[in-house]
């Protein structure tokens, strides 16, 4: 009796299956975030509510359980969730399911026989959220939102490894605010801000989800384009360039207009690391900068 109600008061999901995988108990908390009651789904097999469970890996588990007495979890990190329970307060949080940690393990009867298994289902929603919170924070730049230059050292010298490895393209785009100090003389720095986190999201819209973007200093930019040759990659820097000179950036009221100038490098047999990639296109981002600015510059 006492024992029944902490089953159903725990706020955690405890879930009991026979040797059939027909579910045998199932608890207030798996009723309320399933929206199955016990009277509907006891004595259903799990797959008839869950046919998603019906894997290799949940049968894999299930055997050892019975079979050798074993206990197995599933992590939140390697399997996000078991019973995907949608909710509502997780939508914004890039979560479109319950995070999950769970575990499984033997029920013996009294001559020390497994008859059954125990799931037990926690929700980490809210540890998973401040884990990602924390690596965004780490990866990505505050004022803009975009990767940061500690994250673009990583990934560049990652792509470039993997390119001289497997002789594949790829190239990078340099790109700095023409007299963005005038913008801040003008107009403010939180002006300045405004533009930086404009110019950001409209380089966003326009490459791919491949790609990356990184804020690589003040008010320098990188993108990085794997399996991209050099020519094409200058044909992205010319759609970055036209689409900042056309935006019409209304701080306050005021229209403030900008312009970029832009170097493109791109994988060559000898260019002999990432760091000299980079020197490549910021050679080309200051030769653009020297011939007047609001122009594309390939290296070499
Ligand atoms: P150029 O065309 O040669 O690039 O001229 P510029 O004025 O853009 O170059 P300069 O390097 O002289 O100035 C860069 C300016 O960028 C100065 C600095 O105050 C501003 N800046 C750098 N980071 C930020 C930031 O986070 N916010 C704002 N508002 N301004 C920034
Ligand atoms: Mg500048
Ligand atoms: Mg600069």
């Amino acid at each position: 009796m006492i024992l029944n109600q902490v089953f159903d008061e725990i706020n955690i999901g405890l879930v009991i299956l026979d040797r059939d995988m027909k579910v045998q108990k199932w608890n207030r908390w798996m009723e309320l975030h399933s929206g199955f009651g016990a009277d509907r789904i006891v004595g259903s097999s799990i797959f008839d509510y869950f046919p998603d469970l019906n894997n290799k890996k949940f049968h894999r588990s299930c055997k050892s359980v019975f079979s050798f007495g074993n206990c197995c979890f599933f992590s939140q990190k390697l399997h996000h969730y078991l019973f995907p329970f949608k909710s509502s307060g997780y939508i914004d949080s890039g979560f479109e399911y319950m995070q999950q940690s769970c575990s499984m393990g033997p029920l013996r009867d009294e001559n020390n026989v497994i008859q059954y298994l125990f799931i037990h289902v926690q929700d980490v929603t809210e540890v998973a959220l401040y884990e990602q919170k924390l690596v965004d924070m780490n990866l990505k730049d505050g004022l803009t939102g975009i990767y940061n230059r500690r994250f673009m050292e990583v990934k560049l010298r990652e792509e470039f490894d993997r390119c001289r490895r497997y002789n594949r393209d790829f190239s990078i785009i340099m790109f700095d605010i023409d007299h963005f100090k005038n913008v801040n003389d003008e107009y403010g720095h939180q002006c300045g801000d405004f533009i930086l986190k404009s110019i950001s999201s409209r380089v966003l819209s326009i490459i791919r989800n491949v790609d990356y973007l990184f804020r690589y200093g003040g008010e320098e930019f990188c993108c990085l384009l794997p399996e991209t040759q050099m020519n094409n990659a200058f044909i992205v820097a010319e759609r970055f360039r036209t689409a900042i000179m056309a935006m019409e950036n209304d701080y306050a009221g005021s229209i403030v207009k900008v312009t970029i100038s832009l170097g493109v490098a791109g994988m060559d047999k000898d260019i002999d690391s990432s760091d000299n990639m980079v020197k490549m296109a910021d050679d080309a981002l200051y030769k653009a900068k020297r011939e007047g600015r609001n122009r594309a510059l390939i290296m070499g």
